[in-house]
């Protein structure tokens, strides 16, 4: 898993600024789940962000933890050229990058779909143009932020 030291973090507004010890970019759950032992053994508290766009206090905090689901060119380039951009190919390597459908109704024409924690609403966007099946019934016009935080 890609780990920076002491990287200083911003939100997109730049109303929120700290320092944690640890930036983590993790693509397979097993090393996420490694890292959350590791955290809870050494008395750290684990937060994570996608685009970094919300306003919120509640990212990490100095000398914490910060899990970032996105790569950090990704997270960090204002503006974020990605969705002009093609698909990235490591992105097919990425556990939490996925859109698998659960279980459909065909009466009610409604489906529950499962979404990884790093799927930005720009890759679901591409998902549905490219299923022509499925869509959210209702969606905001920014593609810029992972679908967890919405
Ligand atoms: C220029 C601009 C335009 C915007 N336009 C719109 C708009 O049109 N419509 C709209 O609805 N909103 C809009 N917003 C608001 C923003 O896009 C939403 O708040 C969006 O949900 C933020 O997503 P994010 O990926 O940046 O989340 P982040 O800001 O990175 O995270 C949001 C919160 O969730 C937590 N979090 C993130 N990922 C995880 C995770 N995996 N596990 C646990 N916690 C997590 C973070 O710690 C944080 O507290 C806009 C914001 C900006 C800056």
């Amino acid at each position: 898993m890609q780990v920076h030291i002491g990287l200083k973090f911003e939100n997109w507004g730049l109303t929120v600024t700290n320092t944690p010890a640890f930036t983590f970019v993790p693509t397979t759950i097993y090393g996420l789940q490694n890292l959350i032992l590791w955290a809870r053994d050494n008395n750290k508290r684990v937060r994570a962000a996608g685009h970094r766009h919300s306003w919120t206090s509640l990212f990490s905090e100095d000398n914490e933890v910060f899990v970032s689901m996105l790569d950090l060119k990704t997270a960090t380039n204002v503006p974020d050229p990605s969705s002009i951009l093609p698909d990235k190919v490591s992105n097919l390597a990425n556990e939490f990058k996925t859109i698998q459908l659960q279980t459909t109704s065909q009466a009610d024409r409604k489906s529950l779909v499962r979404i990884g924690a790093a799927t930005t609403n720009e890759e679901l966007r591409r998902w549905s143009v490219r299923g022509n099946a499925w869509a959210l019934a209702l969606n905001t016009i920014i593609v810029e932020y992972v679908l967890i935080s919405s």
